[in-house]
């Protein structure tokens, strides 16, 4: 791949990766804030729960895609970008011009979708 188009991607993906930082630490912040303003009204505290839930499985992701970033700001150091992890086969440019941090070749992403993808690494 050459160099010009690299350093774009790592740039998006360097980018990417301070605006989740930043959502995640907010999504921290306020999930504390809930926890101190403990109030003895139950419909407010189930709102809460579901509050910090929602949040929960949001920064789980966020942090999901956080990995997915630093991985591929690896593979850009080891100049193994834009190769699919499990097959070694080249994404499409297309899907990198999506997701910088994708891991796999469309045939591969297609069989993790359907469960038949052994992610260990
Ligand atoms: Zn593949």
């Amino acid at each position: 791949m050459d160099k010009k188009k690299l350093k774009s991607y790592r740039d998006r993906l360097l980018e990417e990766r301070a605006s989740l930082m930043g959502v995640v630490g907010r999504n921290e912040d306020y999930g504390r804030e809930a926890d101190t303003e403990a109030t003895q009204d139950p419909a407010d505290k189930a709102s809460n729960s579901y509050t910090k839930e929602l949040l929960f499985s949001q920064s789980t992701n966020d942090r999901l895609i956080l990995q997915q970033i630093d991985e591929a700001l690896t593979r850009i150091e080891d100049d193994e970008f834009g190769v699919c992890v499990n097959c070694g086969n080249e994404i499409l440019t297309k899907r990198i011009e999506a997701l910088p941090w994708v891991r796999y070749c469309i045939t591969c992403q297609d069989l993790l979708e359907r469960g038949m993808l052994n992610e260990e690494e």
